[in-house]
């Protein structure tokens, strides 16, 4: 009997499941040991997981499916950034800067859904939109 899966529904801003390279379709899955798998079998170690871009780190979801998440150091900066460029617009280099507070804000409020903690001294005002 074939085993049909799909990928878990993830429901948080910036947050993206990651999919078994073998087989693409399945989701990864943390394993008792450590390690990841999807459903057919196709296992990864944590050592694998050296290949995001700068800025983004992994995180567990609440179903066990191993996602990509904005690193929230790096969303800390982004808000920084953004919070200077509401306060100062002219030394802004952001066309968008409310935007980009409201993206820094979803994507820490994600990380720390997610059980990642922020960066020491980070305070939030905002929840998201
Ligand atoms: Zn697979």
């Amino acid at each position: 009997m074939a085993i049909t899966a799909v990928l878990p529904e993830v429901n948080l801003p910036g947050v993206d499941l990651v999919s078994c390279a073998a087989c693409h379709a399945l989701a990864l899955f943390l394993l008792p040991n450590g390690d990841f798998a999807c459903p057919d079998g196709h296992a990864i170690t944590p050592d694998d997981l050296h290949l995001f871009e700068p800025g983004d780190t992994w995180a567990i979801t609440p179903v066990g499916a191993l996602a990509i998440v904005t690193d929230p150091a790096a969303a800390y900066g982004r808000l920084c950034e953004a919070r200077d460029g509401i306060e100062n617009p002219d030394d802004s280099e952001l066309a968008d800067p409310h935007g980009a507070y409201r993206e820094a804000v979803d994507a820490l409020c994600s990380a720390r859904a997610l059980g990642l903690l922020l960066p020491a001294g980070a305070e939030l005002i905002g929840q998201g939109r």
